[in-house]
Protein backbone atom coordinates (compact mmCIF):
# COMPACT_ATOMS: atom_id res chain seq x y z
CA UNK A 1 0.00 0.00 0.00
CA UNK A 2 1.06 3.65 -1.01
CA UNK A 3 -0.30 5.27 2.73
CA UNK A 4 -1.11 8.89 2.49
CA UNK A 5 -3.82 11.04 4.44
CA UNK A 6 -6.73 12.06 2.00
CA UNK A 7 -10.41 13.53 1.84
CA UNK A 8 -12.23 10.40 1.24
CA UNK A 9 -15.56 12.63 0.33
CA UNK A 10 -13.12 14.18 -2.26
CA UNK A 11 -12.16 10.75 -4.25
CA UNK A 12 -15.43 9.68 -4.12
CA UNK A 13 -17.06 12.71 -5.62
CA UNK A 14 -14.11 12.44 -8.10
CA UNK A 15 -14.93 9.04 -9.31
CA UNK A 16 -18.71 9.83 -9.56
CA UNK A 17 -17.96 13.21 -12.21
CA UNK A 18 -16.05 10.53 -14.34
CA UNK A 19 -18.48 7.89 -14.11
CA UNK A 20 -21.37 10.44 -15.06
CA UNK A 21 -19.83 11.11 -18.37
CA UNK A 22 -20.32 7.86 -19.82
CA UNK A 23 -22.95 7.55 -22.26
CA UNK A 24 -24.34 4.79 -20.27
CA UNK A 25 -25.58 7.24 -17.36
CA UNK A 26 -27.10 9.68 -19.33
CA UNK A 27 -30.08 8.98 -17.52
CA UNK A 28 -28.83 7.81 -14.19
CA UNK A 29 -29.36 9.66 -11.18
CA UNK A 30 -26.03 9.05 -8.90
CA UNK A 31 -26.20 11.01 -5.14
CA UNK A 32 -23.57 11.60 -2.76
CA UNK A 33 -24.70 12.07 1.08
CA UNK A 34 -22.52 12.39 4.04
CA UNK A 35 -22.78 14.23 6.97
CA UNK A 36 -19.83 16.22 6.34
CA UNK A 37 -17.73 16.70 3.37
CA UNK A 38 -14.15 16.67 4.78
CA UNK A 39 -13.53 12.48 5.39
CA UNK A 40 -9.76 12.25 6.17
CA UNK A 41 -8.54 8.88 6.57
CA UNK A 42 -5.27 7.40 6.04
CA UNK A 43 -5.06 4.77 3.02
CA UNK A 44 -3.59 3.97 -0.45
CA UNK A 45 -6.54 6.72 -2.34
CA UNK A 46 -5.46 5.26 -6.18
CA UNK A 47 -6.31 1.31 -5.15
CA UNK A 48 -9.32 3.07 -2.98
CA UNK A 49 -10.32 5.02 -6.41
CA UNK A 50 -10.36 1.79 -8.37
CA UNK A 51 -12.43 -0.24 -5.98
CA UNK A 52 -15.38 2.74 -6.38
CA UNK A 53 -14.61 2.50 -9.91
CA UNK A 54 -15.71 -1.03 -10.25
CA UNK A 55 -18.22 -0.55 -7.42
CA UNK A 56 -20.14 1.92 -9.75
CA UNK A 57 -19.16 0.59 -12.91
CA UNK A 58 -21.29 -2.50 -11.86
CA UNK A 59 -24.12 -0.47 -10.52
CA UNK A 60 -24.79 1.25 -13.54
CA UNK A 61 -24.21 -1.97 -15.48
CA UNK A 62 -26.75 -3.56 -13.28
CA UNK A 63 -29.02 -0.49 -14.10
CA UNK A 64 -29.85 -0.97 -18.01
CA UNK A 65 -33.33 -2.68 -17.86
CA UNK A 66 -34.32 -1.10 -14.97
CA UNK A 67 -37.21 1.72 -14.93
CA UNK A 68 -35.76 3.32 -12.03
CA UNK A 69 -32.47 4.13 -12.49
CA UNK A 70 -30.60 5.37 -9.44
CA UNK A 71 -27.85 5.06 -7.60
CA UNK A 72 -27.25 6.11 -3.82
CA UNK A 73 -23.57 6.91 -1.99
CA UNK A 74 -23.56 7.30 1.55
CA UNK A 75 -20.38 7.87 3.95
CA UNK A 76 -21.02 7.80 7.39
CA UNK A 77 -18.43 8.39 9.76
CA UNK A 78 -18.47 6.05 12.98
CA UNK A 79 -15.88 6.36 15.46
CA UNK A 80 -12.49 5.59 14.18
CA UNK A 81 -14.39 3.47 11.15
CA UNK A 82 -15.54 5.35 8.08
CA UNK A 83 -18.90 3.34 6.40
CA UNK A 84 -19.46 3.83 2.81
CA UNK A 85 -22.77 2.47 1.41
CA UNK A 86 -23.35 1.89 -2.37
CA UNK A 87 -27.05 1.12 -3.35
CA UNK A 88 -28.51 0.53 -6.35
CA UNK A 89 -31.97 -0.11 -8.03
CA UNK A 90 -30.57 -2.64 -10.47
CA UNK A 91 -31.24 -6.24 -11.36
CA UNK A 92 -30.21 -7.87 -8.21
CA UNK A 93 -28.17 -10.46 -7.22
CA UNK A 94 -29.48 -13.99 -7.35
CA UNK A 95 -28.94 -16.10 -4.11
CA UNK A 96 -26.86 -18.78 -5.65
CA UNK A 97 -24.30 -16.19 -6.90
CA UNK A 98 -23.63 -13.74 -3.84
CA UNK A 99 -21.06 -16.42 -2.29
CA UNK A 100 -19.42 -16.24 -5.92
CA UNK A 101 -19.50 -12.32 -6.89
CA UNK A 102 -15.64 -12.15 -4.60
CA UNK A 103 -14.08 -15.07 -6.69
CA UNK A 104 -11.56 -13.57 -9.77
CA UNK A 105 -13.19 -14.55 -12.97
CA UNK A 106 -16.52 -15.27 -11.98
CA UNK A 107 -18.71 -13.06 -14.15
CA UNK A 108 -22.59 -13.26 -15.30
CA UNK A 109 -22.11 -11.00 -18.17
CA UNK A 110 -21.58 -11.38 -21.87
CA UNK A 111 -18.21 -12.22 -23.40
CA UNK A 112 -15.98 -9.20 -23.89
CA UNK A 113 -18.40 -7.33 -21.41
CA UNK A 114 -16.83 -8.56 -17.73
CA UNK A 115 -13.71 -9.92 -16.79
CA UNK A 116 -15.10 -10.80 -13.38
CA UNK A 117 -12.36 -9.50 -11.58
CA UNK A 118 -13.51 -5.92 -10.24
CA UNK A 119 -14.99 -7.16 -7.01
CA UNK A 120 -11.80 -9.93 -6.54
CA UNK A 121 -9.70 -6.93 -6.85
CA UNK A 122 -11.69 -4.57 -4.57
CA UNK A 123 -12.10 -7.35 -2.26
CA UNK A 124 -7.99 -7.59 -1.56
CA UNK A 125 -7.98 -3.90 -1.81
CA UNK A 126 -10.36 -3.49 1.28
CA UNK A 127 -8.83 -6.68 3.26
CA UNK A 128 -5.21 -4.92 2.39
CA UNK A 129 -6.93 -1.53 4.47
CA UNK A 130 -8.10 -4.11 7.48
CA UNK A 131 -11.89 -3.38 6.00
CA UNK A 132 -14.56 -5.32 4.78
CA UNK A 133 -16.72 -5.50 2.04
CA UNK A 134 -20.42 -6.76 2.15
CA UNK A 135 -23.33 -7.04 0.20
CA UNK A 136 -27.18 -7.48 0.12
CA UNK A 137 -29.38 -7.90 -2.30
CA UNK A 138 -32.83 -8.44 -4.02
CA UNK A 139 -33.95 -9.26 -7.55
CA UNK A 140 -35.41 -6.72 -9.20
CA UNK A 141 -34.60 -4.49 -6.49
CA UNK A 142 -31.55 -3.76 -6.06
CA UNK A 143 -27.87 -4.32 -4.84
CA UNK A 144 -26.32 -2.97 -1.98
CA UNK A 145 -22.13 -2.59 -1.13
CA UNK A 146 -20.86 -2.13 2.13
CA UNK A 147 -17.89 -1.16 2.95
CA UNK A 148 -16.12 -0.35 6.40
CA UNK A 149 -12.41 1.08 6.35
CA UNK A 150 -10.15 1.71 9.58
CA UNK A 151 -9.21 5.87 9.68
CA UNK A 152 -5.89 4.85 9.95
CA UNK A 153 -3.45 2.33 9.04
CA UNK A 154 -1.83 1.43 11.94
CA UNK A 155 2.00 0.33 11.43
CA UNK A 156 3.59 -2.32 13.26
P1 LIG B 1 -17.67 -8.18 -14.00
O1 LIG B 1 -18.31 -6.85 -13.76
O2 LIG B 1 -16.51 -8.09 -14.95
O3 LIG B 1 -18.64 -9.25 -14.36
P2 LIG B 1 -17.17 -8.10 -11.15
O4 LIG B 1 -16.15 -8.80 -10.30
O5 LIG B 1 -17.15 -6.63 -11.14
O6 LIG B 1 -16.99 -8.67 -12.61
O7 LIG B 1 -18.62 -8.60 -10.72
C1 LIG B 1 -18.88 -10.00 -10.70
C2 LIG B 1 -20.36 -10.28 -10.90
O8 LIG B 1 -21.09 -9.84 -9.76
C3 LIG B 1 -21.01 -9.58 -12.07
O9 LIG B 1 -20.81 -10.28 -13.29
C4 LIG B 1 -22.50 -9.58 -11.66
O10 LIG B 1 -23.08 -10.84 -11.91
C5 LIG B 1 -22.41 -9.44 -10.15
N1 LIG B 1 -22.62 -8.05 -9.69
C6 LIG B 1 -21.69 -7.23 -9.15
N2 LIG B 1 -22.21 -6.03 -8.80
C7 LIG B 1 -23.53 -6.08 -9.12
C8 LIG B 1 -24.64 -5.17 -9.00
N3 LIG B 1 -24.49 -3.95 -8.48
N4 LIG B 1 -25.85 -5.59 -9.43
C9 LIG B 1 -26.03 -6.83 -9.95
N5 LIG B 1 -25.04 -7.74 -10.09
C10 LIG B 1 -23.80 -7.38 -9.69
MG1 LIG C 1 -17.37 -5.26 -12.78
Amino acid sequence: LRLSIFNLYETINYVINTITLKPECNNVSIKLSSENTKIIIEGDEDQLKQVFINILNNAVESLEISIKKEIDIKIENNFNEIIIEISDTGCGIPAENISKIFTPFFTTKKIGKGTGLGLAISYGIIKMHKGTIKVKSTINIGTTFKIKLPIFQNKH
